[in-house]
């Protein structure tokens, strides 16, 4: 490589101005529009938003609400649960898909994930079942949906809502034995997902939704989101203030069109990764879940032999971010220590959480850059 490179160090992990460039006419078109109707709050964006994500998951009821945490807080609320009631998630995510449980005074009872596609660990999840258990909150991690087919006959032998945490995976599809495609979100009871701006459809500040099949699920959460009222200030159950921005829906508006080719883009980019490093031997590139696509929210590696931290660093010094989703599990965390989990409890996670660095991953990632990336992630192994 003798040439200059077209872009500088050091990298960034996302790149959400590179992305708004490519749009914005059309979004700054949008945005002043609404701006200029003034109905900030629950205006025609938001419905006309709702809509059309609905017909992009496949009909689907979807509401919009403040945030992907609100979105899980709001699905938990509408299951009508009791303090004390137990919900099975997994101990390898991020912090909002506990916290909600924990936070409405029910128990999250946290269970260990499968080491490749880090899935719930369904003999976890059979063997954390008690009397007690309600709802189990099932993790599309990285971009790509968990084992949701067995998943889902556990749940309905054991009467159980399940809950899908799709922040990280709005567009992935998953696949049945039968053929049948749905998409993540809609797959089980109720569906969360999050417009945070670097999820892959993001907004420019907070944003989320849950979606449902269940016509009288949607009424209640829709309720739900806003301070329980169906008819202004007539308050049916106790709510909370949930809204998505106009101007942010307006925003998604613009973006959802261009989903699908955002999806292709971190595919190839992943691709680019994948041909690159599959044969370091000391690094393990994503393992794809037979039945679901990956939307690559993460290009996320496990690197073995100690060397994490190692590689990070040394990635640092040439100007290559990377992130540690996530350093460590929940069940180590002081927020949600207890009797039920030893130390050692749980050692696929915790493993993970020694092993796994994510690489910059993002719509406007070119083969040059990712070159770059390669190359020094070729020279730490053998140098
Ligand atoms: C981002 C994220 C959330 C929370 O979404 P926010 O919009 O940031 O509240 C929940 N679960 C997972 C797995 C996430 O990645």
């Amino acid at each position: 490589m003798n040439h200059t490179p077209t872009f500088s160090l050091p990298l960034p992990m996302v790149d959400l101005a590179g992305q708004y460039a490519k749009i914005q006419p059309e979004l700054d078109a949008a945005l002043l529009a609404a701006v200029r109707k003034g109905a900030y709050i629950q205006g025609p964006e938001v419905k006309a938003f709702a809509a059309e994500l609905s017909d992009y998951v496949g009909g689907a009821q979807v509401i919009p609400c403040a945030n992907g945490t609100d979105a899980l807080q709001l699905a938990l609320m509408a299951l009508d649960l009791k303090p004390g009631d137990e919900v099975i998630t997994a101990t390898f995510t991020y912090v909002a898909t506990a916290e909600v449980i924990a936070l409405l005074g029910l128990t999250p009872v946290l269970v260990d994930v499968r080491p490749d596609t880090y899935s719930l660990d369904l003999d976890q999840v059979r063997a954390a079942l008690s009397p007690k258990t309600k709802a189990v909150v099932p993790v599309h991690l990285y971009g790509q949906a968990a084992d949701m087919e067995d998943l889902l006959e556990l749940a309905a032998e054991n009467s159980l809502a399940v809950v899908e945490d799709c922040a990280q995976a709005i567009g992935a599809r998953y696949t049945f034995s039968d053929g049948r495609k749905a998409q993540v979100g809609t797959l089980g009871t109720i569906g969360c997902t999050s417009f945070f701006p670097s999820k892959n459809l993001g907004c420019m500040g907070d944003g989320g939704a849950v979606y449902t099949k269940d016509a009288a699920l949607a009424e209640r959460i829709r309720m739900m989101a806003n301070h329980g009222q169906k008819v202004k200030y007539r308050h049916d159950v106790i709510g909370c203030n949930s809204r998505l921005d106009t101007l942010q829906a307006a925003i998604l508006r613009v973006k959802l069109p261009h989903l699908d080719s955002y999806i292709h883009a971190r595919q190839e980019a992943a691709e680019r990764y994948d041909k690159g490093l599959k044969d370091l031997p000391g690094l393990q590139i994503p393992v794809r879940n037979p039945s679901s696509s990956h939307v690559f929210h993460q290009y996320t590696l496990q690197v073995k032999n100690g060397q994490r931290d190692a590689l990070k660093s040394y990635l640092e010094e040439k100007g290559i971010p990377s992130m540690i989703y996530y350093p460590w599990p929940l069940h180590e965390q002081p927020a949600f220590a207890s009797d039920r989990y030893p130390k050692g409890a749980f050692p696929v996670a915790e493993q993970l959480c020694q092993e796994v660095l994510s690489l910059p991953m993002h719509t406007e990632l070119t083969q040059e850059i990712q070159d770059y990336i390669i190359h020094t992630i070729q020279s730490f192994y053998h140098s």
